[in-house]
């Protein structure tokens, strides 16, 4: 895959493991997990889909975007410090790995309003 940009998503949920996330998205024909992470509140990184393949997470994008999801709904909720830390990390690795342009939401109520996307572009030097 020639990686161009990631994708942040919310799982709109309680803290679930990247597997249970997997046995939902079979549930609905797909291949597995459509996100290639899934980060945990406790700031737990959990790897997805593999990386050299396409995920299923992006109508359009998911050809040139990798996909990340954060564990809970920001709709209602902040994601903890630990959980934005590890996202931060990823990302950070990300960029050193792929020629990484842009870092985006996947619409506007994913990753929900409370998630905070300004201050993670900052930190990653966005
Ligand atoms: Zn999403």
């Amino acid at each position: 895959m020639n990686w161009t940009g990631i994708v942040i998503h919310h799982s709109l949920s309680h803290d679930v493991s990247a597997e249970e996330i997997d046995r939902w998205h079979k549930k609905r024909g797909w291949r597995g997990i459509g996100y290639h992470c899934v980060i945990r509140k406790n700031g737990k990184i959990e790897p997805g889909r593999n990386i050299t393949q396409q995920g299923a997470h992006a109508k359009g994008r998911n050809h040139t975007h990798i996909g990340i999801c954060l564990t809970g709904n920001f709709e209602r909720e902040k994601p903890p410090e630990k959980q934005i830390n590890s996202l931060i990390k990823v990302i950070t690795i990300l960029k050193m790995v792929y020629d990484i342009q842009k870092i985006e939401r996947h619409h506007e109520r994913c990753p929900g309003k409370l998630f905070p996307f300004k201050q993670v572009l900052k930190k990653v030097g966005e």
